[in-house]
This record gives C-alpha cells, structure tokens and sequence, in this order.
C-alpha cells in the first residue's frame, strides 16, 4: 500500500497505473461504514484510492475541525486489510496553499436541510471534492447514502461540470441497533450512546406510519419528532420530509421517492440520519 502526502507524487503514482480506478475520499478515524465503501471499490475496479483529509472548508467557525476525532496508523492498518491500494493523506497546506482563492459553489440543493444549518459547508464539500477528482481523476467515486445532501451535491457537481466518472452511492451501515456508524459516535458518553438510536426509531417511526398509508409530509414529520421528544437526552435541529431528487421540503403527499432526514444534538454531538421511502 503506497501512502502519500503531496499531489506530484500521487499523480506520478496514478499515472502508473493500468485500469480503473475508485475513489473513496473520507476524513479518516474510520469505522465499518468507511471500509463498506472501500470494499465496494475494491469489487468494481482494478484499483482503489483512499483519502484522508479533515477539509477545513466544510467547517464552520463554531465547529469541530480541531477536535475532530483523527488516528492515521489505525486508518492505514484498517486500509492495508480492506485493500485499499493508494492512500492521499494531505497535510492542509497541500490542499490549501497559501493564495488559495478558488471555490465550487453548487446552489439548488445544497440549500436546504444541512446547507441551511451548516452555512459554506457543502461549498468546502464541493470544493475539496472537485479538486480530489482533478489529482486522482478516478472512473468512478464512491459516497455514502449517510451523507444524503452531500451525495445530492456531488451529483449536481458532477452533471453540471461534465466531470468524466461515476459516483456510486452506498447504504448506510449501522450498529446492531440502528446507530448509523459515524465518526462522531466516538463523542458521545455511554449514556448518550445508550439514547442515539432514536434518530434510526424515529426514522423507522414514519416508514411504519408510510407502510400503512399515511403519505402526508407533516404527519411523517410530526411522527419522527414524537420519538425524538420522547428522549430526554435529544434535542431536535431539524427534521424534514423532503422530495429525494430535489431536497425540496414537501407540503404534499407526491408518488415521488421522499427523503426523511433529521439533525439532532445529543448532548454537543450533533448526528445526522436519514431514509428514503418509495
Ligand atoms: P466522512 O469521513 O464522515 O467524511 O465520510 C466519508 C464517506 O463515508 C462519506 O461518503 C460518507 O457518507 C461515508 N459514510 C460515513 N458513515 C457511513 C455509514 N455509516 N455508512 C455508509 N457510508 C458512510
């Protein structure tokens, strides 16, 4: 497995190789989740990059950058067994050289939901993510359905800028029960872990009330805020009931796929969830 931090070399690397190429690009401390990505990769192409890279863009200024969680031994070891070819592992200032002043902005979709909440969150997402695909110019991309907004996003950016490869999307893993893996899980306390999986009940909550004909957005709303009120420990940023393909937040029941998706903060960890009905 070759690791490396600068882009001349890992495109020195890349061009050496024959075939097609995945991309899984993560921010590291990775979990089950991360490695269900990687080893899809690895099925479908000849070879796989990984990347590693805490992107201070998507930050906000009262967020976790510096304290999000990282382990890069552990990573590349998780990565040597999962067969994970070729790692970029950046340092910032690789990304982000000094007069940096270039950005991707995707409107539409990244307005709503987590782009209303995380303001220039999915234009540091969108930015470190085009400049990713210009270093390792992979065949195909891999992102997870954890992160629904942000596959919308990539999506976008991809038709829009005719951006020459695939992005294929992955189901969410999660905990035996329903905690969708997260790297930020490693925040919580074992007593807020114990109360984390109401956001996958609440999710489960409105698909029961959907598989039984209740279609109407706000009842489906209204059923996936009972269950996370029901926890003392939960305090509700948003949930929506929006149509999947275009974010927007639904007034009306459609035949459309719809997105259930929810913030919520445990203590100061904030997790994100999601489902699709059709
Ligand atoms: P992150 O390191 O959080 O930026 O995640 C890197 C990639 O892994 C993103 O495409 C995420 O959507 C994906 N991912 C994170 N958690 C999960 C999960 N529990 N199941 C599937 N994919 C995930």
């Amino acid at each position: 497995m070759l690791v490396i931090g600068n882009i001349p070399e890992f495109r020195a690397a890349r061009a050496a190789l024959q075939g097609r190429v995945g991309l899984v690009p993560t921010m590291g401390y990775l979990h089950e989740g991360h490695l269900a990505l990687v080893r899809q990769a690895v099925a479908e192409n000849d070879h796989v990059a990984v990347s590693i890279f805490v992107n201070p863009t998507q930050f906000g200024p009262t967020e976790d950058f510096n304290s999000y969680p990282r382990d890069p031994e552990r990573d590349l070891q998780l990565l040597r067994e999962a067969g994970g070819a070729l790692v970029f592992m950046p340092p910032v200032s690789e990304m982000y050289p000094p007069g940096f002043q270039t950005y991707v902005e995707v409107t539409g979709v990244s307005q709503g939901l987590e782009g209303a909440r995380r303001p220039g969150h999915f234009r540091g997402v969108a930015t470190v993510v085009a400049k990713l695909f210009n270093i390792v110019q992979p065949d195909r991309a891999y992102f997870g359905q954890k992160d629904a907004q942000q596959v919308a996003v990539i999506q976008r950016m991809v038709a829009d800028l005719a951006m020459p490869l695939q992005i294929v999307v992955v189901p969410t893993v999660r905990a035996a029960d329903g905690l969708a893996l997260s790297s930020r899980n490693s925040y919580l306390t074992p007593e807020q872990r114990q109360a984390a999986p109401v956001l996958y009940r609440a999710l489960m909550a409105a698909k029961a009330l959907f598989d039984s004909g209740n279609k109407s957005p706000e009842a489906l709303r209204q059923a996936m805020c009972d269950v996370l009120n029901s926890e003392p420990l939960a305090q509700v940023d948003y949930v929506s009931a929006a149509d999947a393909s275009t974010l927007v937040e639904l007034d009306s029941p459609t035949d459309r796929p719809i997105l259930l998706s929810m913030a919520v903060r445990i203590g100061r960890t904030r997790l994100i969830d999601n489902l699709v009905l059709s």
